[in-house]
């Protein structure tokens, strides 16, 4: 009789810390390539390898003091759009004319509400800039200099053009140009665009991407990162992602949404819809790239056709992934 009392009294206690402990998680992506052993220098991995670590373990922090994914996916997205490595914010690729456009979006997957800006210049975090149109205007997406407007009348950070330029980026555009004829657009080995994708202890999703796009853009070419459905997208009924690849596939393909809805309407779990959707519909059109994902379980995603993607995760045991190559 006593035994059976400890028993349920101990079921009890169990069941209420595993309420107590709702789970969390968090991913992020550097973007996806050609990225094999070899092409990286040490000094080059080795600075990666430390922004992600800094980037997820930023955006992990806020969930563990009880904050919001929305805010966890903004902390994560910061840090990479700070560092020079990634192509998003400072070290974003250069267009055509040798300037930087760069494209940000953010969605909460409990409310299906959402942001986007694309072809901003100046603004130190376009992810900033994307959670205001979400948050701060009637809007879902502003372009161009409407939303540079709108960012300097929300009192956003802005820098001077050249702060986003480094010299890895200028080369790069140099080589792309000299290899190819006028007529070619996009040319891009590996893509570095920056993207986080989180779980909250309420059960709440979310997902930002942020990107200078594609090298030697012009004509203002966006892709698909600020695009929502196709870069970006959340919804707590299936799960959240973030892309990295050849954005005007992504577009056609509406990678993000079609993860989300595979899972809402046909029943496949996150890691099948990921996987069907890069490495079946993306790899059949010849779309490189990848995707970050997690599900209202806090099951993690990351899969990739490419060589490598940049990606980091902390799961909802706690363990932590940083990988770069494919067999990582
Ligand atoms: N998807 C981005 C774009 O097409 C590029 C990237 O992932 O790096 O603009």
């Amino acid at each position: 009789m006593k035994k059976n009392l400890l028993l349920t009294v101990s079921l009890i206690l169990m069941s209420l810390s595993a309420l107590a402990q709702a789970p969390i998680g968090i991913a992020i992506h550097g973007g996806a390539g050609t990225i094999e052993r070899g092409n990286l220098s040490k000094a080059q991995e080795t600075a990666i390898r430390s922004a992600l670590s800094d980037a997820i373990e930023a955006g992990h922090q806020v969930l563990t003091d009880g904050g919001s994914s929305l805010d966890a996916v903004v902390a994560a997205v910061r840090i990479l759009e700070d560092a020079p490595e990634f192509n998003a914010g400072r070290g974003a690729v250069l267009t055509h004319d040798g300037t930087v456009e760069m494209d940000a979006s953010i969605m909460d997957g409990a409310s299906l509400a959402a942001g986007a800006v694309a072809s901003v210049a100046g603004i130190r975090h376009p992810i900033e800039a994307a959670r205001a149109v979400m948050t701060d205007s009637p809007h879902v997406m502003l372009v161009s200099d409407g939303a540079t407007a709108f960012a300097e009348t929300i009192g956003l950070e802005f820098k001077d053009p050249d702060w986003f330029i480094t010299e890895f980026r200028a080369e790069q555009l140099r080589a792309v140009q000299a290899r190819q004829d006028a007529s070619v657009q996009l040319s891009e080995d590996w893509f570095s665009t920056v993207g986080a994708v989180a779980l909250d202890g309420d059960g709440n999703l979310a997902a930002a991407t942020s990107t200078g796009g594609m090298t030697n853009k012009r004509w203002g070419r966006v892709g698909d990162s600020p695009i929502i459905g196709a870069g970006t997208y959340a919804d707590n009924r299936a799960c959240a992602v973030s892309a990295t690849g050849h954005g005007e596939f992504f577009i056609r393909h509406v990678v993000a949404y079609d993860i989300c809805a595979r899972i809402r309407h046909a029943g496949l779990d996150l890691a099948e819809s990921a996987d069907a959707v890069v490495n079946g519909v993306l790899v059949k059109a010849g779309g490189d790239g990848g995707v970050i994902a997690i599900d209202a379980q806090g099951n993690i995603a990351m899969p990739f056709n490419t060589e490598g993607m940049y990606r980091a995760a902390i799961d909802a045991a706690g363990r932590k992934t940083i990988a770069i190559y494919g067999d990582d």
